[in-house]
C-alpha cells in the first residue's frame, strides 16, 4: 500500500467494516470478465448513501487518489479495472429500490440495485426495466456502460431509460440532473450525456428510471438456415416488414455446437435466429407468426420451432443466456476476446460475412443482437501466447476497421474500457478532442477511472 493511503480517515467517514485493504477483497476488485490484466486497488469501500460517496471522493481529491466505481464487475472490456490503483467504490450496499411510481412508469433506485432484482420487484406491478444484458449487472454499471442487450431492438438502450440522476462529481460536489417529465427540451441532456461515460466524469448514486408495461403475450421463434446469408437477410426482411420484434438474435453454427456440447442439447447446428414478439392478443401473435414463417421460408429456412406463451419464451432465452458460459466451458484455460461492432442494418450481412472470413483460422463464435446491427465475435485463445494473440488482435482490428468503413462503431454496448481505446481516434476524429476537453474540465486531476476511454 502506498503512503498516500492512511486508511484511518476513510474509516472515520464510513466504518471499519466498510473499508478494506484485505488481500482477497482487493483481488476480487482487480478484474472484470475480460482477458485484460488484473490490477489491484489499494482499498475498497462500501458506502450506503450519496453523502458517504461524496465524503470518500472529497478525501480522494485531497490525497490525489484515483477513484473507480464498481457495480458487479461483469464488464467485458476492462471498464472497472482500477489500472492506477486507488479506491474502488463498491455499490453493493447501495442496493435499495427507493420508490416505484407505477402510475408514472418510474422507479427511483440506488446505483447498486441489480437490474434483474428490480425486474422481479416490478413484475407484480405489470412493469419492467427493458435493457437486458443478461449478466447480474447493476443499474450503476449499466449506466456506466450504456448497456443494452437482447431487447434493445424494440426498447432501446439504458440511456433511453435514465430520466434523472444523482451523481457525485470529482471534488465531491453532488448534482441532481434531469426530471420526472417524460420529455424535456430544457438545456443539455446531462443524464444521457453521463450515460456511457464509464465512471470517468461522475459517479452515479441514484437514478430515476423510466419503465415499460409488461406485454400480455409472447411468441418465441427459433429458425435455422442453410447459410449465414439466409439468416442475416431474414433479419433485414423482418425489420423492413413492419413487424416489431422484441428481440432478434443471430447465432452461427459454432455457437449452436458449443451449446449442444456443453449443455447436452440436440439443436440443429446451422446458422440460427432467435426471435421474440410480444403483443396483446394470442390471435394477433398467431397472425404475425404466419408472416414471420413466410419470411423465414422465403430465405430458405430449414426448420422453425415456435410457440406462444411465457414458457416458450423462457425456453428460447434459456439457450441464449448461456452462450457466453457455454463457449467458455468448451475452452477451459483460454481467455475470451469479444468484439462488439455495430453497423447500419443494411450492412449487417456483409459485416457478418467479413467477420466470419476474418476469423476462419481462430476458435471463433459469431452471435449478437442482429436486429440492432450488433455483432459479437467471441474468440477464445491464450493471451500469453504472443504469436496467437497478435493474430486475434489483428482480426479484431480488421473487423473494427470494416465496421467503421460501414459508418458503424467499435462498440455497440460493452463500452470502451481498456480494449477499445485504440479505436477511439479512428472512430471519433476531431470530436475525440472535445471529449478530452470535457473530461479535463470536469476531472482536471484525472482521478475518476483513469486509463479508460482515452
Ligand atoms: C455473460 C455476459 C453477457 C453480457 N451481455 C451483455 C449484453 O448483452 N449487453 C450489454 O450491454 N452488456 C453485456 N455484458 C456486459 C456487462 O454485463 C454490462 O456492461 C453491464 O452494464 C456491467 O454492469 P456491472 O454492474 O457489472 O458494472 P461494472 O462492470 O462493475 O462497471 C461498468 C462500468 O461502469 C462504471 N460504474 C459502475 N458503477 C457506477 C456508478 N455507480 N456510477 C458511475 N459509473 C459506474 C465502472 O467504473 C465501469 O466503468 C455481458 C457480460 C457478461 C459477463
Amino acid at each position: 500500500m502506498n503512503d498516500r493511503m492512511d486508511l484511518s480517515e476513510l474509516k472515520s467517514i464510513l466504518d471499519n467494516r466498510r473499508v478494506s485493504a484485505g488481500e482477497s477483497v482487493l483481488g476480487l476488485h482487480s478484474h472484470d470478465e475480460s482477458f485484460h490484466a488484473a490490477s489491484l486497488p489499494d482499498v475498497v469501500v462500501w458506502p450506503r448513501t450519496t453523502e458517504e460517496v461524496s465524503l470518500v471522493i472529497q478525501w480522494a481529491g485531497r490525497h490525489r487518489v484515483p477513484v473507480t466505481a464498481w457495480g458487479a464487475g461483469t464488464s467485458l472490456e476492462g471498464n472497472p479495472i482500477p489500472v492506477r490503483g486507488g479506491i474502488v467504490i463498491d455499490f453493493s450496499e447501495m442496493n435499495q429500490i427507493i420508490a416505484v411510481r407505477a402510475e408514472d412508469f418510474q422507479a427511483d433506485v440506488q446505483a447498486g440495485v441489480i437490474y434483474k432484482e428490480l425486474n422481479r420487484a416490478l413484475a407484480c406491478e405489470g412493469l419492467f426495466f427493458p435493457p437486458d444484458p443478461g449478466a447480474a449487472a447493476t443499474i450503476g454499471g449499466m449506466i456506466g456502460n450504456n448497456a443494452s442487450g437482447i431487447r434493445s431492438v424494440r426498447y432501446g438502450a439504458t440511456k433511453d431509460y435514465v430520466m434523472r440522476l444523482t451523481a457525485v462529481l470529482p471534488g465531491g460536489d453532488v448534482i441532481r440532473t434531469g426530471s420526472r417529465a417524460r420529455k424535456s427540451s430544457s438545456g443539455y441532456n446531462l443524464p444521457a450525456f453521463f450515460t456511457g461515460s464509464e465512471g470517468t466524469l461522475c459517479i452515479v448514486t441514484e437514478a430515476t428510471l423510466k419503465l415499460a408495461g409488461l406485454p400480455a403475450n409472447f411468441m418465441a421463434v427459433r429458425a435455422t438456415f442453410p447459410t449465414i446469408l439466409g439468416a442475416t437477410t431474414t433479419v433485414h426482411h423482418i425489420m423492413r416488414s413492419g413487424l416489431a420484434p422484441a428481440a432478434m438474435e443471430f447465432l452461427d453454427a459454432n455457437v449452436v455446437h458449443a451449446l449442444n456440447q456443453d449443455r447436452g442439447l440436440t439443436l440443429e447446428e446451422n446458422p440460427t435466429l432467435l426471435m421474440e414478439f410480444s403483443g396483446f392478443s394470442e390471435q394477433g401473435l398467431r397472425e404475425e407468426m404466419t408472416f414471420v414463417e413466410e419470411i423465414c421460408r422465403g430465405n430458405g429456412s430449414l426448420a422453425i420451432d415456435k410457440g406462444i406463451g411465457s414458457e416458450e419464451r423462457a425456453r428460447l432465452w434459456e439457450i441464449r443466456h448461456q452462450t457466453y458460459e457455454s463457449i467458455k466451458r468448451c475452452h477451459t484455460g483460454l481467455s475470451p476476446l469479444i468484439m462488439d461492432v455495430a453497423v447500419p442494418l443494411s450492412r449487417y450481412s456483409e459485416m457478418v460475412a467479413f467477420s466470419k472470413n476474418e476469423v476462419r483460422d481462430l476458435k471463433a463464435y459469431l452471435f449478437g443482437h442482429a436486429g440492432d446491427g450488433n455483432l459479437h465475435v467471441h474468440v477464445m485463445d491464450d493471451p500469453q501466447d504472443r504469436k496467437r494473440w497478435m493474430r486475434v488482435e489483428e482480426a479484431s482490428r480488421n473487423i473494427v476497421a470494416k465496421a467503421l468503413e460501414f459508418e458503424g462503431t467499435c462498440t455497440g454496448e460493452h463500452g470502451v474500457g481498456i480494449g477499445k481505446i485504440r479505436f477511439m481516434n479512428q472512430e471519433h476524429g476531431e470530436s475525440l478532442i472535445l471529449m478530452k476537453r470535457i473530461k479535463g474540465l470536469l476531472d482536471p486531476d484525472h482521478l475518476f477511472n483513469p486509463g479508460k476511454l482515452f
